[in-house]
């Protein structure tokens, strides 16, 4: 045994899974089927690995929404509220997922998180008093079976105790202490009946070993596995983590009764130095994670290969991926419109199989191992990114002043107050409008060629029409044009800028039956073409109000695209801040005097380390950000839109974006937020999101009101503006105008009494 993986992609290389699954959903087909389709998927995955070569092939990392709620419910953690649904199992599973109702009987779905730093979404386990936990389910064991009856050497994979107890929720009063006893005694019990089953291998997955772990967690880790461990007999376990390095807990995990340790040789580069300085058992097995499994790109063999030389270790090396390969498309081989030069350089899924094993050949020097490094070598001796000059001077000559906007944000506001001249407490939304059916089907008939540019823009154009007159009707004070040619904030601009690639297939799972086609950036990246002046001049044109352009932020692109690694995540941000710096000084020469920035995933890629989040990430971000604005007029209003509430930890940073105006979510924060931001004394005028834009209830007016006097004690009234919390692309018409209807009326009513 010589080669694994960590995990495979489950939505199949058709998305299979996700349209039998919806199909399910919609009562058009029943459980028989879409197990039997799942089952189909599963099938084809463990071949496809078999085939490829790979030795150790998990089982168990196949899931119908999330791997997570998988293990919760293994391991009865399924809250009341839904057991007492008495549905079938997968109902009652698919219930904690997307919520339940049946006539009168509504139950809202579990909590969904991000998943550490990547795309992908977990569902958020909750244990309360009555939280029992034991083994109760079967989806392991059964699909572990049906791998075994199909001659698939398994590993089975589970996720582990700590990450289970770091990412849950714990309500009542209980601590992950009150269930430490009970999970030593279930996940003993699974491995015990894997073991039964013929199983050699266990995969515990441990990510959260990524974060900072204190000395209370690392206690509780070592209590947890000194419990599993003492019980453990032939069945080898395998302790495997991902996304980082395990400096503050490697010394506890090398003397633990491991049989295997598996690190991340990727992301978790300093998992090398730990090897080396403090050494690596020589009687366990290195799962080395050394092809990156969250991104793209091919394995560069050569240095792949010195790595794991250089790591001089006596024991015993398996080669596999850095993380499941979840976070990466099916094949490469779908892509027939990629161009040939950069599609030779792409690996999804299929691909890295075939490199583990490639690489595995090499480091034993077998006889065809030659053949693929020489191969492999000429590839990267001849891999030619799109340099473009230009950019790369003008990068080499920015200086301090390039991200400093003057004069000072206090100045600006008695500049834009006058300029402006709104009154307190001004109204406006996020951009987006609802992306109704026939906005989705213009798009689609522009695409498949059914109407000409001229028909599609012709439709855009009665949209903003309609939209900015709707505005207008129900009394906001800064308009915005609605976003209907946009499909996705992220893609959009990527097919405007020079420097991006497109697939046609490349479907990661986003979460549940969500994916995503994240864009790849190849080249150098640049404007060659105004983006959003058009329709957002055309909007301006309608009304006497102010129209606010809309752009989507250098640090979201770049955290929803595929990143080159030849080039640092810096280097490329840098570069789009630039092309969108274009577009604002653009949008600016265009009489467009508010312009939003948008950084939604500004928060989301933090380091996982807390001590690495300014010295790896916002110590440049942050500045590109400030690129992107830095030379407009002191009167030009720069707004910025974030969706995430849970910024309280990085209030100077944002607030150090230097923008006028920032909204975000907020209404279902319970307002804390607020608080932090009076407490940091935070500069920037804030839009904090009286409407909640991800239920379909309409907030009465009343309840509104409510709101906005809230705000108004606590931070100063000329800071501050009203709106919803994100864009209304995904709500219906009548219920954003309504709503919206409601913000404006209350609005007015609180300012008559100010
Ligand atoms: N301007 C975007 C919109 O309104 C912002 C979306 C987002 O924050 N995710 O849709
Ligand atoms: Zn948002």
């Amino acid at each position: 045994m010589t080669t694994t993986i960590i995990g495979f992609p489950r939505i199949g290389h058709h998305r299979e899974l996700k349209f039998a699954t919806e199909h399910y959903w919609k009562n058009k087909i029943d459980q028989a089927e879409l197990q039997q389709t799942a089952q189909t998927i599963r099938k084809n995955h463990w071949q496809a690995q078999q085939a490829a070569g790979i030795d150790l092939i998990p089982a168990g990392d196949f899931s119908f929404f999330d791997g997570v709620l998988d293990t919760a419910n293994l391991l009865n953690i399924v809250p009341d509220r839904y057991k007492q649904l008495n549905l079938s199992p997968l109902d009652e599973y698919f219930a904690q997922a997307r919520g339940y109702q049946n006539g009168s009987e509504t139950v809202k779905a579990l909590p969904m998180k991000k998943w550490f730093n990547t795309n992908y979404h977990y569902i958020v386990p909750e244990f309360t008093k009555t939280t029992q936990v034991q083994l109760v389910g079967d989806k392991l064991f059964n699909e572990v079976d049906e791998a075994l009856a199909l001659g698939i050497n398994v590993k089975a994979v589970i996720t582990g105790p700590y990450t289970l107890l770091k990412l849950s929720r714990f309500l009542d009063g209980t601590t992950p202490n009150d269930f430490v006893a009970d999970l030593i005694t279930a996940y003993s019990k699974v491995i015990e009946k894997l073991g039964q089953q013929g199983v050699d291998w266990v995969q515990i997955d441990e990510p959260a070993l990524s974060f900072d772990v204190n000395s209370a967690e690392k206690a509780l880790f070592d209590k947890l596995y000194q419990g599993i461990l003492a019980v453990k007999r032939s069945t080898k376990i395998l302790l495997q983590n991902y996304f980082g390095d395990i400096r503050d807990i490697y010394n506890d995990v090398i003397n633990l009764d491991f049989d295997g340790i598996g690190l991340d040789f990727v992301e978790g580069r300093y998992n090398a130095e730990l090897v080396k300085k403090n050494g690596f058992p020589a009687d366990k097995v290195l799962f080395a994670g050394v092809v990156n499994g969250k991104n793209i790109w091919r394995n560069h063999y050569a240095n792949t290969i010195d790595f794991l030389n250089g790591l001089n270790t006596q024991a015993k090396v398996v080669l596999s991926s850095s993380t499941s390969l979840l976070h990466v498309p099916y094949s490469a081989e779908d892509e027939t419109k990629v161009p040939s030069d950069v599609k030779q350089h792409l690996a999804f899924a299929i691909e890295k199989l075939a490199e583990i094993k490639e690489l595995d050949n090499i480091y034993h020097d077998e006889a065809d191992g030659k053949v693929a490094l020489e191969k492999n070598n000429a590839l990267f001796n001849n891999v030619k990114h799109p340099y473009n000059e230009a950019v790369h001077e003008r990068i080499d000559g920015l200086s301090d002043a390039d991200y400093t906007r003057l004069p000072a944000r206090s100045e600006r506001e008695k500049i834009q107050k006058k300029e402006f001249n709104l009154p307190i407490l001004p109204t406006t939304t996020i951009g987006s409008f609802p992306q109704t059916k026939d906005v989705r089907q213009n798009r689609a008939k522009l695409r498949h060629g059914e109407i000409s540019k001229e028909e599609y823009d012709k439709f855009n154009e009665d949209k903003i029409r309609r939209i900015v007159k709707i505005q207008e009707e129900i009394g906001l004070d800064v308009l915005v044009h609605g976003e209907y040619e946009r499909n996705d904030m992220v893609e959009y601009f990527g097919e405007k800028l020079d420097g991006f690639v497109f697939t046609q297939n490349g479907w990661v799972q986003s979460y549940g039956t969500r994916g995503v086609k994240p864009p790849i950036i190849w080249g150098d990246i640049s404007r060659t073409a105004p983006i959003t002046v058009a329709a957002s001049v055309f909007a301006k044109n309608l009304t006497d109000k102010p129209m606010k352009g809309m752009l989507t932020g250098p640090v979201t692109i770049f955290n929803w695209s595929f990143p080159r690694e030849d080039v640092t995540p810096k280097e490329s941000v840098t570069q789009i801040a630039l092309a969108l710096q274009d577009e604002v000084l653009d949008l600016e020469k265009h009489d467009i005097k508010i312009i939003q920035i948008d950084e939604p995933a500004l928060r989301e890629n933090l380091p996982l380390r807390k001590s690495n989040w300014y010295s790896e990430y916002l110590d440049w971000a942050v500045p590109a950000f400030r690129l992107v604005h830095s030379k407009v007029q002191p009167s030009t209003q720069i707004h910025t839109h974030m969706c995430y509430s849970e910024f309280g930890d990085i209030i100077k940073a944002i607030d150090a974006l230097d923008a006028d105006v920032i909204s975000f979510e907020a209404s279902r924060a319970d307002f804390t937020l607020i608080d932090q931001l009076v407490a940091a004394k935070f500069q920037t005028e804030v839009g904090p999101g009286v409407y909640d834009i991800h239920s379909p209830r309409i907030p009465s007016e009343q309840e509104v009101e409510g709101l906005i006097k809230q705000l108004v004690e606590k931070l100063p009234v000329d800071k501050v503006w009203i709106n919803p919390d994100c864009g209304l692309k995904t709500r219906s018409e009548d219920e954003s105008f309504e709503s919206l209807k409601n913000i404006v009326d209350a609005t007015k009513k609180v300012r008559s009494e100010i």
